[in-house]
């Protein structure tokens, strides 16, 4: 017989927001790669991360739990690879297991990817340029362009794979990732365009709780690094805004352009090898980012453009063609999907849930109504983000930025007066998405808006019981 269990293509980016695809209707590129999946799948309007930065995202899509129980709160947590992950229940169960790219987990010792059959990543953030590659044999450096070199790679690893047994592949890019260097291929991509701003571009966060005022992601905060250039002189603020912006937005869409290519040549070798029909093809990325959105770049918040990530998904055997899901679906789900294809029961512990009835277009009458979010990394060195936690309903989001008197990565020691009472309050946030989607006013204090409060502050304390977590010792932060 056969082996009729489904392959896993698990394609993630490093910081690709879905309002820079053309399938979620991007304003600012075209992405006709990333669409085919959209075309022959499902466009995911509300898939979540937990926890809006790279490692900490990843080790959610490893392990099915969140950055409390996986140990990986912040960019500077090893993730144990002694614990249960998705790659080492699909290899056991006889599937072939690679990943390929951004790792972003520790290397070296036991920091090493473990459970995968294939494994050949980035150290760290890897390079764009002739980057160099951590393998079990050691280290190779490679010549060309980062997108360009691990697609060659997956691709490779695909044709030399045995025929007969399932895989799941994870080809993790690190496009389009900070600081942004396009392909030459696409250096002169926009040239002499200007690209749209954002609707939300112009925002002095005056609606906003005082870490929105207090992060250093503004336009401004991009450096010469990330600009390739110094400043023209003799620009007024706002022109050098614009600047600023044109100069970022259009290296960043032209290193998204390398991955749109990267897909395509994935799909393709799919379709040419008949495999296309019996293969899940995810298309997302660790977090989303702001793209000019209340004048930012970066991620870290718990609003839309960082917490939603992209989410493509085709499966031709149960998924209906152009179909769009608004259930919610979280990183910490994926894995326990990518068990229930392989027909495997999901651990126990695993704090996520099997999406796929959500994904065949009938969701579960008893699907969540309601996500729990946190952003560990307290006032981390170049971002100044504030740590904070909050919940998300299908009308709502409340937040609480409750560390402000914390020092660096939320160690409950420091920052106390002797009665363990913060010397400053905690700051609250709740957004109406219904009639400010754009996430322009808090309307915390609006009287309006009290029974509201009260509500979702108890189904925040219970969905953090849900998942075992606790509120930030603080009487005014629950
Ligand atoms: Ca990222």
């Amino acid at each position: 017989m056969p082996d009729s269990r489904p392959n896993i293509l698990f394609v993630m980016t490093d910081d690709h927001a879905a309002h820079a695809i053309s399938a979620y209707g991007s304003r600012i590129n075209q992405t006709p790669n990333l669409d085919r999946i959209a075309s022959a799948g499902m466009r995911c309007e509300k898939t979540f991360c937990t926890n809006s930065i790279c490692a900490p995202s990843r080790a959610c899509i490893l392990s099915g739990t969140y950055n409390h129980i996986n140990g990986v709160r912040t960019l500077h947590d090893r993730f144990d690879g002694a614990q249960d992950t998705v790659q080492k229940r699909l290899g056991d169960a006889g599937y072939q297991t690679a990943i390929i790219g951004k790792w972003h987990l520790g290397h070296g010792g036991e920091a090493d990817p473990t459970g995968f059959d294939h494994w050949c990543v980035l150290p760290g953030q890897g390079d764009y340029f002739n980057p160099h590659f951590h393998t079990p044999e050691g280290t190779v450096q490679v010549e060309g362009y980062c997108t360009e070199i691990i697609t060659d790679m997956s691709l490779d690893w695909l044709r030399n794979r045995d025929p007969e047994t399932p895989f799941m592949l994870m080809c993790h890019h690190k496009a389009p990732h900070r600081h942004w260097e396009p392909s030459p291929k696409y250096a002169d991509l926009f040239e002499g365009d200007e690209i749209p701003v954002p609707e939300t571009f112009q925002d002095d966060h005056r609606g906003h709780a005082r870490a929105a005022r207090e992060a250093k992601m503004k336009l401004m905060d991009l450096t010469e690094q990330d600009l390739k250039a110094p400043v023209p002189e003799g620009l007024s603020e706002e022109e050098e805004l614009h600047w600023r912006y044109q100069r970022y937005i259009k290296d960043y869409l032209r290193c998204v352009q390398s991955v749109d290519d990267s897909v395509g040549q994935l799909l393709d070798y799919l379709e040419a090898e008949n495999l296309f029909e019996n293969t899940v093809v995810i298309y997302t990325s660790d977090q989303g980012f702001f793209l000019g959105d209340h004048n930012w770049f970066d991620k870290r918040f718990m609003y839309e453009e960082s917490l939603k990530m992209p989410f493509l998904i085709s499966y031709p055997q149960e998924i209906a063609p152009g179909s769009v899901s608004h259930a919610m679906v979280l990183n910490v789900d994926f894995p326990a999907t990518f068990l229930d294809w392989a027909g495997l029961e999901v651990p126990e512990a695993w704090q996520g849930v099997s999406a796929r009835k959500c994904f065949q277009g009938s969701v579960p009458s008893d699907w969540r109504d309601a996500m729990y979010y946190r952003y560990w990394m307290h006032k981390d060195g170049s971002h100044n983000v504030y740590a904070h936690y909050g919940l998300r309903t299908h009308h709502h989001k409340l937040i609480c930025y409750y560390a402000d008197a914390l020092d660096a990565m939320g160690d409950r020691t420091q920052g106390y007066d002797g009665n363990g009472i913060s010397p400053e309050p905690p700051e609250w946030e709740l957004f109406d998405l219904k009639k400010d989607p754009n996430e322009m006013l808090s309307v915390y204090h609006d009287p309006d808006y009290e029974g509201i409060v009260a509500n979702l502050k108890e189904r925040l304390a219970e969905e953090m019981a849900k998942v075992q977590d606790e509120p930030y010792d603080h009487p005014d932060c629950r």
